[in-house]
Formats: structure tokens, sequence, C-alpha cells
């Protein structure tokens, strides 16, 4: 800080008194010892005069100062007479330091030799710390301007950049260089209009501030949401100088805000999943509109579902539905599969999207970045995808991955909330362990079904189920056994009912079944079915088990109106269906209980009756009305049980067609029929043809052709001696077996006969289609022949519909002379019936047979 020159300095006397009065002034001798110092001087360093005299120079001064090579040549120099001056520090008596300014000037004698060192000083201490706290404060101003990650940037009076700090830099990617002179706006928002921006300017002037929350692109198109502030800087005069505006990077908050915010309000607002879902998409497409945006579920098998998505085609949105994740599923399906995010950015080539690339290139959508959505497991629920139309540009990558994030938390939230409410109604409305409804669910579900029922006039079947031994299993195998169990019924339950059933479990073992439009017999059918079902043998804890349950009925309306007394009734019918024993069931009253229960008792002795062979066919004479011969008779099935005695064919024949035995029942006609006809004609006996009665499902049986001429052969009798009678109902059978066997049969030269004609179908075509030789009129044409003419067109017409196909048409039920007279009159050619004789065991026809020999021969018909 100090300088020597070689300049001396004249003063006058009345000059130094100035400065005497001004300055600190001291003299020093050659050597550099003081000789004397003004007052001045004296109160600056804080000494007085005897004090100092005498003293070196380097007695001021601090210790580093005189140990510097710079001050061994200080006092030569001046000794040398070069004059110096500087800003130095000196030690006050007190220890303190103050900065001087000095002149050191050498005064010289006669003789050019200095004689003496005049020293003339102000105190700048004062100015010198003033210079450094404005020094500090500018090198803090910078280092507010460049450290802080605030952007600065001031705009002059024609509103061009003038100055960007490093913040800004770093914020947006220019250099200052780059941009100085450029319009700001042009810059940040290059998609504002002219009258926008116009706006704004007056609206800052007007009122000396502003504060903005903007989208604010950078050099790379990376975008930021950022608090703006701006401050115009006028000067005294009002003209506007200088515009300071400080951008702050509040992306992340303000998505949060922007998204949470109405996101939860919505939740709160207990807004339906899809709404609020719709929601965050139409939320990030309004703040990043190159975005679409998606959500889809994943489901727990694994198939990705729609669930909001409001600016994609409800088409494309549709036939994600059931899609099922995978490795290779386009984006979303890989990213729930891998629980990662996928991007792809080229949908046309990514092998990803192999498979669906037609769904989303007709769109114009190229990429597309989607995101698992997380349960609080981490298991992905969910994915949030962003489609693309534009390739995506990358400095936008951080702005859209926050975007994700703040999604993909409030999407998992909406979602778990979701489940878990779904889990609450689980839990509120079924049965943890079956699945099933539980009791609350199960009266509602009845309560409707019972409305239903009462409006449309229907019957209605609750049945109680309550498995036998379920305890034993319990204790024996174990509670989780006991739990398997239970979960195994229910799913066989589950399995065996109608889509419009209900089933539910109670408490332990004890489940609810309810039948809507069922009466008491298929009330029963279900039953059996249900305990046939449950008898079928299961594993459980590696046991084979087969259980069984009493089951009680009560029906709607005789038993009950609601569902308490229904339900009460049921149970009641259960406890008395426990009481005879395992695996039965039982009707709440008493007397479709006897007929349910007649019912399974008769077709457990049909079935044995079948096996042991205990089935027996009478036969009915046909008549040839023109000569009184015999054309031949009808096979009709006998059942005389030693408990229930005689049952009649219309009540065992449809059993058997219920409970699956009627084709057999077929089989053993028609073997039985043809033995006994053979063993006829072995007697000598003239009978002409037995007809046998058949079911339609006797015709699902391919072999039935063979197993005919098998028996036809094994009796040596030949295909025109037999007949099979159909009934139209074989019309409505849709086994494609039926009319293969049909017309096989018939080709074999076995004529069929058409049952019943005139009670079932208007249509005859059918008649020409099936390839039928005979018609019989049904009796109920017959019996009110006498009185009624409608009766007697009919049959005339019957008759003359036959004729006109070549049909013989078999006239049935004639009980009486004057019907037989009517029939024979019409020209009917063969008659059936009690007027006859009544069907007769085989022994009792041969009788028959033999005394009609006799009267015809007396009365000299045959021959
Ligand atoms: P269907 O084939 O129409 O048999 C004629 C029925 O009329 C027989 O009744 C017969 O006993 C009765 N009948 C005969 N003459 C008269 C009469 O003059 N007046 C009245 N009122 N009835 C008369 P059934 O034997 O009780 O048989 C009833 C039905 O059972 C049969 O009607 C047939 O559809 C079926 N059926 C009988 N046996 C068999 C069989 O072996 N297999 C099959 N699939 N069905 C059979
Ligand atoms: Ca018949
Ligand atoms: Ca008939």
């Amino acid at each position: 800080m100090t300088s020597h020159d070689n300049r001396s300095i004249e003063l006058s006397l009345a000059q130094l008194a100035a400065l005497d009065r001004v300055m600190s002034i001291a003299e020093f001798a050659p050597d550099g010892t003081l000789l004397r110092a003004n007052q001045n001087y004296l109160v600056l360093l804080g000494y007085s005069l005897e004090d100092i005299r005498g003293r070196h120079h380097s007695f001021f001064c601090p210790r580093t100062l005189v140990e510097s090579p710079a001050y061994e040549l200080f006092w030569p120099r001046l000794r040398e007479g070069s004059g110096s001056s500087g800003i130095q520090e000196r030690v006050r008596s007190d220890g303190s330091s103050c900065w001087l300014e000095a002149t050191y000037t050498p005064v010289f004698d006669g003789n050019g030799e200095v004689v003496q060192v005049l020293k003339l000083a102000t105190d700048i201490s004062a100015r010198l710390e003033q210079e450094r706290v404005q020094q500090e404060r500018l090198r803090m101003l910078s280092l507010v301007a460049d450290a802080s990650d605030t952007a600065v940037m001031i705009s002059d009076s024609q509103r061009r950049i003038a100055y960007t700090n490093a913040g800004f830099g770093r914020m947006f990617g220019w250099r200052g260089d780059e941009i100085k002179g450029q319009s700001p706006m042009a810059l940040l928002v290059p998609d504002r209009d002219e009258q926008t921006i116009a706006e704004y300017y007056a609206e800052m002037y007007a009122a000396g501030a502003m504060q903005r929350e903007e989208i604010v692109t950078g050099k790379h198109g990376q975008r930021y949401w950022a608090k703006v502030v701006s401050n115009p800087i006028f000067d005294s005069a009002g003209q506007l100088q200088h515009t300071v505006t400080l951008f702050t990077d509040i992306t992340q908050a303000k998505m949060h805000e922007a998204l949470q915010h109405r996101v939860l309000e919505s939740m709160a607002r207990e807004q339906p999943l899809t709404e609020v879902l719709e929601l965050i998409c139409l939320e990030v497409e309004r703040i990043a509109p190159e975005i679409t945006a998606s959500i889809l579920k994943v489901d727990e098998e694994g198939q990705l579902h729609s669930l909001a998505a409001p600016s994609l085609p409800s088409d494309y949105s549709r036939q994600l539905n059931g899609v099922r994740i995978g490795p290779m599923v386009g984006s979303c399906g890989t990213a729930a599969w891998r629980n990662e995010s996928v991007l792809v950015d080229d949908i046309a080539s990514d092998p990803l999207w192999a498979g669906y690339q037609d769904l989303a290139r007709p769109l114009g959508f190229r990429s597309c970045w989607s995101t698992p959505i997380r349960n609080s497991q981490g298991e992905a629920i969910g994915t949030f995808a962003f489609y693309f139309r534009q390739p995506r540009n990358v400095a936008s990558a951080l702005f859209h991955q926050r975007l994700v994030d703040a999604c993909a938390h409030l999407c998992s939230l909406a979602l778990e909330r979701e489940n878990s409410r779904q889990r609450i109604r689980q839990l509120a409305y079924y049965d943890a362990l079956t699945g099933l409804p539980n009791r609350s669910l199960l009266q509602a579900k009845a309560d409707q079904a019972i409305a239903t029922a009462a409006r449309n006039n229907e019957q209605l079947a609750v049945l109680f189920i309550d498995l036998d031994r379920f305890k034993q299993v319990n204790d024996s195998l174990g509670h989780p056994a006991g739990d398997e169990l239970l979960r195994n019924v229910a799913a066989k339950m589950r399995r065996e009912l109608r889509g419009s059933d209900i089933a539910g479990r109670l408490s332990g073992d004890e489940f609810v079944v309810i039948l809507p439009q069922c009466d008491g017999d298929h009330a029963a059918d279900a039953v059996e079915r249900i305990q046939t079902l449950l008898c079928q043998p299961m594993t459980i804890a590696n046991t084979n088990l087969s259980i069984s349950a009493s089951v009680g009925v009560a029906m709607y309306p005789s038993d009950g109106c609601d569902v308490e007394t229904l339900l009460h009734r049921a149970d009641m019918a259960m406890y008395q269906a426990k009481s005879s024993g395992r695996g039965c069931f039982s009707f709440f009253s008493s007397e479709m209980n006897k007929l349910a229960q007649e019912r399974l008792a008769l077709e457990n002795a049909l079935r044995e009756a079948l096996q042991k062979g205990q089935l027996r066919l009478h036969y009915q004479p046909q008549i040839e009305m023109s000569t009184g011969r015999l054309y031949g008779v009808e096979a009709l099935a006998r059942w005389t049980h030693p408990q229930f005695g005689d049952v009649s064919p219309a009540r065992f024949i449809p059993l058997a067609e219920e409970c699956g035995l009627v084709a057999e029942l077929g089989r053993w006609a028609l073997r039985e029929a043809c033995r006994q006809l053979s063993e006829w004609r072995a007697r000598g006996l003239v009978v002409p043809a037995v007809a046998v009665n058949l079911s339609p499902t006797s015709f699902h049986n391919l072999d039935l052709p063979r197993m005919i001429a098998d028996t036809l052969r094994s009796h040596h009798l030949a295909p025109a001696d037999l007949t099979l009678e159909l009934t139209e109902n074989i019309l409505l059978d849709t086994n494609p077996s039926t009319m293969k066997t049909i017309e096989e049969v018939h080709a074999q030269g076995i004529r069929l006969s058409m049952d019943d004609f005139g009670t079932g179908y208007s249509s005859l075509s059918y008649l020409r289609r099936l390839p039928v030789s005979e018609l019989k009129l049904d009796r109920s044409f017959v019996a009110d022949l006498e009185h009624d003419e409608a009766a007697r067109a009919l049959s005339n017409a019957i008759l003359g519909i036959g004729k006109s196909l070549h049909l013989t048409v078999v006239a049935e039920g004639i009980e009486t002379d004057s019907q037989s007279v009517w029939l024979q009159e019409q020209g009917y050619p063969v008659a059936q019936g009690y007027l006859f004789s009544p069907p007769l065991a085989p022994d009792a026809l041969a009788q028959w047979l033999e005394e009609r020999v006799v009267i015809e021969e007396e009365a000299g018909v045959v021959g």
C-alpha cells in the first residue's frame, strides 16, 4: 500500500498550519526515530508525546509489516530521498489497529542530505470499513444472484433481456449472452398472444409488482411450473428503467397441489372411482396438453380393465378390457407384468406392441409410457399411461416424470380405497370362508326373489341344507379340514345352481338355497341333485370323504309369504329330515312332503324293479274294422309293486323319463315284446304284429337299430312284425342322433306309428319328414264322438290326412258300440279299446285269442 517517489514537497508555513489542523503529522529522524508529533497524531494513536518521542517508527507498525522485506527497504529508501505514500495499518496504544493514508516526505539540508522525514497521515479507518462493507454487500448480492436456484432476469426499458443470473442459466439452459436483447415473453412462453402479453405488462406496471404462476419453457423445451415475480423499476420521472423478474420452480408443489387438492376433494365427496380417475386424467391433460392419459386396473386374474381414459375413444378402451397382462403386452400390460415403468417410444416398431399396434396407430399415437400403480404391498394393481402423438420431447421427461409421480400416488390411493371399500362390502355381506352371501345379503336377495314371485304369481322354494356329521369331520380332521370341506361344499353348490338361484351360508354347516320359479317337483329334483353332488367323494386333508346333507324345503306361497317364515319352516323340515337318517330331505307341508317322499321311494323302487325284472307287459289287441281280424297288439308296461300295488304307467313312465331310466325300460320292453310274440307264435297263435311304445330318449342311442335287428333275429321275427309307437314330442327332441336312428330303423323295414295323433302340433308338415306308416287317433277324439260334432269332423279329417299320405289310421280308446259304429262309418280301418279288450297279460291274451277263434269259427267268419 505504499509507494516511494522522488518528489519533494515544498510547504509554506501557512500551509503547514492548515495541515496541522486537519491531519496527523509526525517528524522522524532519518533512522526512523520519532522526533515530534502533532496533537492529531497523538490522539489518533492514543499516546502522549513523552510516551513516544525517541521511539522507532516500527513501534507503531504491526509485527507482520515490520518483519516484511518491504519494510527492510523502507527507511533506507527514505534516507536515499525517495518519498513514500500509501495506506498503512498502525497499532494504537490500546493494541487496536487503525488505517492511515500516509505520505512520507524526506526533508533535505543544503547538501542534499536527508535530515528528517515528514509524515502526513489521515485516518481512513472509517472509510475503509465502509468500503469493506460495501464490497461484502456486493459479494453477497452476487451470491444471491448467482448461487441461488432462483432464476433472475432483468429486462430494460424496452422489455429486452439485459441480465440473467447463473440460476436462470441452470433452469432454462441459456447463457446470458445468448439471449441478451431478446423478448422474455417470446422466449419463455412462446405461445402467448400479443393481447395477453400487453395486458400482462399493463397490469404489472399499474400494480408496481406482479406475481404469477406460469408454465414456462426453456431452451430445450423443458417445462417448469414457475412462480414468476416481476418488479418494474421506474426513475424519479416515472420512466420505466428496468424490470427485475424472479422465477422459482414450483413444479412439484404445484402438480401436487393441482392434482392432489382436487382429487382428494372428490374422494372426500365419495365420488365413484371412475370419476376420480377421470379427473386425474383430465388434470394431467390440462397441465401437459401433449399427453393423452389412461388408467387401467389389473384384476386378480391379471386381466386389464379400463377405468378412465376420457380422451381415448371408448372403443379403444373396450378392446383392452380383459386383455391379460404379460411380458409382451403393449406398454401397460408389460408395465403391470414387470411391475416397472415401460416406455415405448415407437409403437410402430417396438416388439412389445407387436400384437396391439393396430389398435393405437389409427389414433395417431406414436409413443406410450406406462407406469404401474402399486398397492401398499407394492403389487401392481393398475397402470397409468401417457400416450403421445408427437415424438416425445426428451427435455420434458422430468416434467412428465413429476406428473407421473404425483399421479401414480393419487391413483394408488384411489384404487386402494376402492378395494378396501369392496372388502368392507364383502365382509359385510359375504361369508369370509366360502364367499357365499351371508345371512343379511341372503335375506335381502330372498326378499327380492319373493317380491318377484308374488308379482309373477310364481312359486319359489327355500332349501335349508345341513351337512350330516360335520362335527365329526371337525373333531377328527381338525378345523382347517372342516373349513376346506365347507368351501368345497359351497363351490359344488355354486356350480350346480342356475344364475337366478341364490345360495348362502347361514352359519357353521348350514346353507340355504333359494330357487325362484320352482314348484315342489322341481324343488325335489334340485334337492336330489345337490344331495347326489355332495355324496361324490372329495379329498380333504388327504382323506377321502363322502358327505351327505339333510335338506328341508319350504315353498312360497303355500308355506309362508316372507323370508323369516320360509326359513324357519325350511329349518323345521330339515330337522324332520334329520330324524329319518342321513341324506334325507323333507318338505315342510305334510302333503307335499308325502308326495315328494313317495316320488323318491317310487323312483328307487322302479330302479330296482327294472334291475330285478319285475315289470311286465300287457298286450291290447287292435282289430281290423272290416274283417274283425286281429291287426296286431300294443305292448303296455305294467308294474305291480309289493308295497305300492299297481302303479299306472301314466305315473311311472314320466318318472322313468325324469330319472333317466326310460331308455333301459324301452330296451326291456322291446326284448320282452319280441320274446312274447315268438312264444305265442311257437304256440300256434296268430299275432300279426306287436307295437312297442318308445320315448324320444330311446332314439338317442345310435345302437338302437342294431339292437332291434339282433332281437328280431334271435326270436326269428321279421321287421314287419314290429311297430314302434312314437309321440309327437319326438319333434321337440334336439339330440342329433334322434333323426338318424329313426331313419335307420325305418330302413330296416320296421313300421313307425305316430301315437296320440291330433293332440300335439298343429303343423302336419312333420308327417312328411318322419317316415311313419301309421297314425293313432288320440282317444280324446273318440271319447267325444257321440256328442261332439267337432270331434267327428276332426276324426274324419285325420282319417283323410292319413289316407292321402297312405298311412294306416288306428282309432284307440273305443269303449262303446256307437263309437265303433261312427268310426266304422267314417272308414277307420283299425280299432283298439276296451270295447274289444283291455290290455291283457300274455296268457289272458292267448286265451282271448283262442276264444275268438272259437267264436269266429262258430260264426263262420274264419277262412
Ligand atoms: P298310450 O300309448 O296312448 O296307450 C294307450 C293307453 O290307453 C293305455 O293306458 C291303455 O290301457 C289305455 N286304453 C286302452 N283302451 C282304452 C279305452 O277303451 N278307454 C280308456 N280310457 N283307455 C284305454 P296305459 O296302459 O295306462 O298307458 C298309458 C300310457 O303309458 C301309454 O299311452 C303310453 O304312452 C305309456 N306307456 C305304457 N307302456 C309304455 C311303455 O312300455 N313304454 C313307453 N315309453 N310308454 C308306455
Ligand atoms: Ca301307445
Ligand atoms: Ca295313445
